[in-house]
């Protein structure tokens, strides 16, 4: 390892750091120095776009400043600022973080490897970015594309799904900090994998590195990093309904609140429920009642399963979301409840007024926005 990164510090880190000197984005976390404005944009930034994190970041930090004000936050209100973001538990980690830091930091973000290492959900990528950039500490951020940049440079044939490619890239790259440069090296780094080496269509005569990157010298630049396939997420076809109000529920229409736990814990949603094989097989027949059976089938099924007895369904729009493990395809039917009792707490009556004070997962958010 030593022997393929000797010298990498004159052949990558020095040139990419006077590239990115003169090219580096205006970005709103980067005009700031407080250590936690930048651990909450490095927690948005996973998974997720620089163009769509910056209104989030803006008015996540315009409401909650301070650790203190995050610590203090009703989860539904901190859910609801980060909607449309996705992977939600993010956020509630965040903010159990957030309030570990208040109590026995002094809300001063630690700044050492093992403490902020050891707070929820602070992985190696997200230590190694905030550490470096706040506090300049020489620590390594290696995140996907700082994997797809030193396997290119360096020609590294090695899965980066595996932990032991991913453990050996954090080795290069801590060997790669100049001293004394390490949230610029860092940031450099991340820039070049964004905007030049990107995944598809690396720029390689614009980049800084091209000189001495192996990977481009072998003609490999397209096909690396390699990395074996993830599995495609498993398809589940859903039933949604949109329950309007009647009577003193005029204008009000049936949410529930997700359980405490598992797949977008706490969020609220409208009613839904999986239709198994045999029920999606069923509903497809072209014959005018099979329409009707499949009314019928989905509402049973709602009864039977979630304790609601619907009436009058009918089928309005579909939507579809992807999970990085499976994808709802959902049916969503509108329809009127014969009960006025609702099968549990976590059901609840509201107005489109009120939408602005819970938290849904996208997939509702655009039901909801074409049904109101
Ligand atoms: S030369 Fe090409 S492959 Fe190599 S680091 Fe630059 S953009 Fe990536």
């Amino acid at each position: 390892m030593m022997d393929q990164v000797s010298g990498g510090q004159a052949r990558f880190s020095m040139p990419l750091l006077g590239w990115y000197e003169l090219n580096r984005r205006d970005l709103p976390w980067r005009r700031s120095r407080n250590p936690y404005h930048i651990w909450v944009s490095e927690v948005m930034l996973q998974q997720t776009r620089v163009d769509t994190v910056i209104p989030y970041y803006h008015r996540f930090i315009d409401r909650f400043p301070t650790i203190e004000a995050l610590s203090e936050a009703e989860e539904d209100e901190l859910l609801k600022l980060w909607e449309g973001l996705g992977y939600y538990s993010r956020a509630r980690n965040l903010q159990t973080a957030v309030r570990e830091v208040r109590e026995q930091y002094g809300s001063r973000v630690p700044d050492d490897p093992a403490s902020f290492g050891s707070l929820k959900g602070v992985g190696p990528y997200t230590a190694g970015a905030v550490l470096s950039i706040a506090y300049n500490k020489p620590e390594p951020a290696v995140d996907g594309n700082v994997l797809r940049v030193l396997s290119r440079f360096f020609l590294i044939e090695d899965d980066i799904m595996k932990s032991g490619t991913r453990k050996r890239m954090e080795q290069i790259a801590r060997e790669l900090i100049p001293d004394g440069r390490a949230g610029d090296f860092n940031q450099a780094l991340m820039e070049l994998g964004a905007i030049v080496c990107t995944p598809k269509s690396p720029n390689c005569t614009g980049c800084p590195v091209a000189e001495h990157c192996e990977g481009r010298q072998a003609g490999k630049q397209a096909v690396l990093p390699v990395k074996t396939k993830a599995k495609p997420p498993r398809p589940e076809s859903r039933a949604a309904l949109f329950i309007a109000g009647t009577g003193e529920r005029e204008g009000q229409f049936l949410i529930r609140q997700r359980p405490a736990e598992g797949l977008l814990a706490r969020m609220w949603e409208l009613p839904h429920l999986e239709l198994s094989a045999e029920a999606v097989k069923a509903s497809t027949g072209a014959e005018e009642d099979g329409a009707q059976l499949e009314l019928e089938r989905v509402g049973r099924l709602f009864a039977a399963e979630q304790g609601l007895a619907v009436a009058e369904l009918s089928p309005s729009l579909r939507a579809e979301h992807v999970f990085s493990h499976i994808r709802w395809d959902m049916q969503v039917y509108t329809g009127r409840l014969r009960s006025v009792e609702l099968p549990g707490p976590e059901y609840r009556w509201i107005s489109s007024d009120e939408l602005d004070t819970y938290p849904f997962p996208n997939i509702f958010v655009r039901i909801l926005g074409e049904l109101q």
